[in-house]
């Protein structure tokens, strides 16, 4: 199997292992994950330091009421943390999506609603709850699907855009991105990817909307906006 060779930075991993993130970004960095064992290996080093860091603790006189506040908010911690499985995935065996996605959007997302958005491009709503928000605008996850050799719409990002390819692959200014491979996207980088020849599916969560910068951004501004 090839590896990834496009990681999250290490801040976004550390609040990933914090149990920081919303949902919908949590569920980009677990579907990593599921295709990189060295990006495991790093946050589970990072979540071992944080349990050391809470054992060495002294205890503090506590306040009524607040266990039941602290393990109400453990409970929400341990479900984010159900989410990425523990084994390297293998690709005789592996099914389309690996685990993380699979509990939202199925096997292959053949299930979910998909709509066009111009020729040989289509999207669809990935239903992920507790989006969060971050600047007034909550994080949204869709899954993208090109075909061979497209180019997408040249835009750049008022928020943040979090790409993880699922299948085929992409290339844009910054690299080729094929299986596991994760693209942040941010107000520096305005990019233009296109599609490999085989086409392109991924997983795309953003947080504040995209700016397109092209010909073709007002068309499809109103798609973006749902
Ligand atoms: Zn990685």
């Amino acid at each position: 199997m090839t590896l990834p060779r496009h990681h999250p930075g290490e801040a976004l991993l550390l609040d990933y292992a914090s149990g920081l993130l919303a949902e919908p970004v949590a569920l980009a960095i677990a579907t990593h994950l599921a295709c990189c064992p060295a990006c495991r290996h790093a946050v589970a080093e990072m979540e071992a330091v944080g349990g050391a860091l809470l054992d060495g603790l002294e205890p503090e006189p506590v306040a009524p009421g607040s266990l039941e506040a602290v393990m109400a908010r453990l409970d929400r911690v341990d479900a984010r943390f159900a989410a990425p499985p523990a084994r390297p995935s293998r690709p005789a065996a592996t099914p389309l999506f690996p685990e993380p996605l699979r509990r939202y959007a199925g096997a292959d997302g053949r299930t979910l609603r998909w709509t066009p958005m111009v020729p040989g491009m289509s999207c669809a709503v990935v239903p992920v709850g507790g989006a969060g928000r971050s600047g007034g605008t909550a994080a949204k996850a869709r899954l993208m699907r090109m075909r061979g050799n497209l180019p997408m719409p040249r835009h750049t990002h008022a928020g943040v855009e979090i790409t993880v390819v699922l299948d085929g692959g992409f290339r844009d200014e910054l690299g080729a991105f094929a299986r596991g491979d994760l693209s942040f996207g941010d107000a520096s980088i305005d990019h233009q990817p296109v599609a490999d020849p085989e086409g392109c599916l991924c997983l795309s969560v953003t947080v504040g909307p995209l700016r397109l910068t092209g010909a073709v951004g007002r068309f499809l501004n109103p798609f973006l906006s749902f």
